[in-house]
């Protein structure tokens, strides 16, 4: 039989609040090492889920693995994704109040892989709604059309998802999925236009290339072989052998009609990515260009002009000015990645339609979170930059909510509050947003002072308003005093998690990400209904400036916060075990770094600062009633009565423990392995 505690597993602990050492770095990887090597990807820090992707199919997804979860409570069985799915299933059910789930970790951790179980389970386990008996189905379907247009193969993930996505699952009265909302993050737009070695562009090319039928390819002059297209082979890499485009390409072929595409839609949907290619093949010349127009539904020398040409409006004069051969592929890679943005931004308001959230009576929502987890690279830019400061505010996040709940649980027991100490990264967070002279800001009003502004310049007004803070470092304020170079290129952010240097290159342009004016002006007067939609002709007239990419950002970032606010959250961590996607490899060095990353140390300790262990009276009276004659078999009085008659007999000191009112706090992990052993030996 499994045990009923949470104590010993076959392996290690299930929870490492039980780790005796729980300050120990060491222990910690050893009890996850352990575990991983018996297939126990599995372990909880209380109520939050630790998961080592395994990199191979384990077979422990189930039907019959659901139902092992379904009304158990986390302690009765061990760890689990579908615990976490149940358990916040329940509690958004019998406290009414709305759940989500927050899963990070670097690329590659599974994070996509636990989402999307977490929605197989709800879509498996659920009641049906008579009325919406597909919902389950269109929120299952919308995953592999997201991917489609949304992930790419990178070098740490074949199937490597290029945007953040919350989304929302309404549940109504009785607990039947209803309807459904997606809000999408920073998609990589780059990767439309440049991929590093051996990464792709986005699947949806490669599918539509090898999947599509002889007609269809026809009919957009496309031709099958990706080598023929520029921007799919920048990193020489079409190919991929762990994905079957053709066969992805059908899977999303049937997806889409699902999630309500209308029949015209669904090529015309494909046809706006596969104009991409026709631009880019030959840049700008004549005889190719003739295609991209009719795809695009735009006036040939219209865009041609707007390709090659800059309009200016010096002293209320129009002035048009020729591009270099230059500036003109940077416009055309600004058009080709305004228009698969858009597109994409487009193509998440439909499946939205399509699972419409519904304003009934007694709905309540559970919200999964899959977003980029922190990211150190060789080299980091402004995508790092936007992906660390999004963790950064989830950490705030994460420490609050935490921190509230122990203290709202302790109150609730009538237990003393200890205080813990804890790093506040508010100081960081506010280094990064503060109005006026925080980075973003700056980094704004350097996008928009005129005169000669470039990446070096912003770097400088950094280091004027921002020299001294201590989270903040330049190779001239470091004065040869950091342990790492630095280059004259970098500013270096002491995150909560470590230092991160990033490289101002390309800052300027990436949080500029403007298209010239005349080609905005082209696109939407564009016959395609689509398109006409993704570009307002709003846009053009009015001559105010939009907002920069990293305010745009911040700003939906706070709209997230307040979200994820108002909702009772629970966590998943996800870790990957080495960079070669292979199974049974455990690299220790990359671990320990993804540990401290994560926060884990940190959540651990807060975790236990008070006690290691708690558990509701009833429960701790059902499994340890056997150790004491009084209470064995039964106990006939209070239940708080029991618990202290029963750890009196095993002989608990006063500091060893405490009674709530209605659970039991024990402060080490050792006296209640004293107890299982006692158990055990029984
Ligand atoms: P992330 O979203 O964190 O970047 P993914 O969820 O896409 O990572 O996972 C990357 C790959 O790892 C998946 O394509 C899959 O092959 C494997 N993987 C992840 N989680 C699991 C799991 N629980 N079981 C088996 N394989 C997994
Ligand atoms: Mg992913």
């Amino acid at each position: 039989m499994e045990s009923a505690l949470t104590a010993r597993d076959r392996v290690g602990v299930q929870d490492f609040v039980l780790l005796e050492n729980y300050n120990s770095e060491a222990a910690f990887i050893e009890n996850l090492r352990r575990r991983f090597g018996e297939n126990l990807i599995y372990t909880y820090i209380g109520s939050v889920l630790v998961s080592v992707n395994p990199y191979k199919e384990l077979e422990i997804y189930s039907k019959q693995q659901m139902d092992r979860y379904r009304g158990v409570s986390f302690y009765e069985i061990s760890p689990h994704i579908y615990a976490v799915s149940d358990n916040t299933y329940r509690a958004m059910r019998t406290e009414r109040k709305d759940q989500c789930i927050l899963i990070s970790g670097e690329s590659g951790a599974g994070k996509t892989e636990a989402s999307k179980k977490i929605l197989l389970y709800y879509a498996v386990t659920c009641p049906t709604n008579d009325h919406m008996a597909a919902l389950g189905d269109r929120l299952l379907q919308s995953n592999p059309v997201l991917e489609a247009f949304g992930n790419a193969k990178t070098l740490r993930n074949d199937n490597s998802s290029r945007f953040g996505k919350y989304m929302d699952v309404q549940f109504d009265f009785r607990g039947a999925p209803v309807g459904g909302h997606i809000l999408n993050y920073l998609l990589e737009k780059s990767r439309v236009v440049h991929q590093n070695h051996g990464e792709r562009n986005f699947h949806i090319f490669y599918q539509l290339l090898d999947g599509g039928d002889d007609n269809l390819l026809n009919t957009l002059d496309l031709e099958r072989n990706p080598q023929n297209y520029h921007y799919l082979v920048k990193g020489n890499c079409p190919r991929l052998s762990s994905v079957s485009d053709k066969n992805n390409w059908k899977v999303v072929m049937k997806a889409l009609p699902i999630i309500g595409f209308t029949e015209e839609e669904v090529p015309t949907a494909i046809i706006r990515c596969s104009n991409m290619h026709k631009i880019s093949q030959k840049g700008i010349t004549q005889n190719r260009c003739v295609v991209v127009f009719q795809l695009l539904g735009v006036d040939g020398s219209a865009l041609r002009e707007a390709l090659t040409h800059k309009k200016l409006t010096a002293k209320g004069e129009e002035m048009i000015s020729p591009l270099n051969f230059e500036q003109a592929v940077s416009a055309r890679d600004a058009l080709a990645k305004a228009v698969y943005g858009r597109t994409f931004t487009w193509l998440v308001e439909k499946i939205n339609q399509s699972l419409a959230l519904k304003s009934s009576k007694g709905s309540s929502v559970i919200g999964l979170l899959d977003i980029y987890g922190f990211e150190v690279l060789q080299h980091n830019s402004f995508e790092q930059f936007c992906i660390n400061y999004c963790n950064e505010k989830l950490q705030q996040l994460f420490i609050e909510l935490t921190l509230r709940s122990e203290q709202e649980e302790y109150e609730t027991e009538g237990i003393a509050w200890e205080t813990v100490q804890y790093f506040d990264n508010k100081i960081i967070c506010d280094l990064i947003e503060e109005k006026h002279k925080g980075i973003i800001s700056i980094l704004d009003e350097e996008c928009l002072r005129p005169g000669e502004t470039c990446d070096v310049s912003f770097l400088e007004k950094l280091e004027d308003t921002l020299g001294g803070h201590p989270h903040f470092v330049t190779h001239k304020l470091a004065n040869g005093k950091t342990r790492r170079v630095m280059s004259r290129e970098e500013f270096r952010l002491l995150h909560y998690a470590g230092e991160v240097n990033y490289n101002v290159n390309g800052f300027l342009d990436k949080n500029n990400d403007s298209l010239n004016r005349n080609l905005k002006e082209v696109m939407c007067q564009s016959e395609n209904q689509i398109l006409r939609h993704c570009f307002r002709r709003e846009e053009v007239i009015d001559q105010k400036r939009s907002e920069m990419a990293a305010t745009q950002f911040k700003n939906s970032l706070m709209k997230l916060m307040e979200i994820l606010m108002s909702k009772e959250p629970s966590y998943v961590r996800c870790i990957k075990p080495n960079d070669a996607k292979q199974p049974g490899r455990f690299d220790e060095v990359l671990v320990r770094h993804q540990v401290k990353y994560l926060g884990l140390m940190e959540n651990l300790r807060v975790r236990r600062a008070g006690f290691a262990y708690r558990r509701r009276f009833e429960a701790f009276l059902q499994r340890y009633k056997p150790l004491c004659p009084e209470t064995w078999p039964n106990w006939h009085g209070r239940l708080a009565d029991g618990v202290l008659t029963l750890v009196n007999h095993l002989g608990y000191k006063a500091e060893e423990y405490k009674l709530g009112r209605s659970k039991i706090f024990i402060r080490f992990p050792k006296t209640l392995f004293t107890t299982e052993d006692a158990l055990e030996a029984k």
